[in-house]
């Protein structure tokens, strides 16, 4: 139930054929600040060769990411294209026909780990917390403290006092 296996024994060695597909499978991905847990959605077109099968695909899901910078978090919708050729040999990630079948759901699950953004940006000018007193300085500029121990008003305000 967590493949996406499709038959196509027949369109092999017949280049003209081709078999649409869809289907889903629950993923489980996890990449620096983004992850996706929850079900995949795959659809695509399996095309005979001389020798094999050219899967063409997209996948989508749905990512929980979180701004790097402001720790704010939301979910996108990250959808990619791939595609993988079946051969009766496994190629070196070791998909191959087998019984006449091919599963999808490892190219797609790999095509979906390459889109999701591992450094997450709520927006690229994100500005981020402020290091001291963590206030999210996109709503806040922030900038009633802890300028004035570094300020040379301050040496001279020490002196003002004294
Ligand atoms: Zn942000
Ligand atoms: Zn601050």
């Amino acid at each position: 139930m967590s493949r996406l296996i499709v038959d196509i024994g027949d369109l092999v060695g017949h280049p003209e054929t081709k078999r649409v597909f869809s289907g889903e499978r629950q993923v489980r991905l996890r990449l620096g600040e983004a992850t996706v847990e929850g079900p995949m959605d795959v659809t695509g077109v399996a095309r005979g060769t001389i020798d094999g099968i050219i899967a063409v695909f997209t996948a989508s899901a749905c990512a929980h990411l979180t701004c790097v910078r402001c720790l704010t978090e939301w979910d996108a919708v990250i959808v990619t294209e791939g595609s993988q050729h079946y051969s009766r040999t496994p190629d070196e990630d070791g998909y191959a026909i087998e019984d006449g079948r091919i599963d999808v759901s490892g190219p797609a699950t790999d095509e979906l780990a390459l889109a999701i953004p591992a450094a997450p940006l709520c927006r690229s000018d994100c500005k981020g917390l402020c290091p001291i007193c963590g206030t999210d300085l996109n709503s806040d500029p922030c900038d009633g403290h802890g300028k004035e121990s570094d300020s040379p008003f301050a040496v001279l305000k020490d002196l003002f006092d004294s």
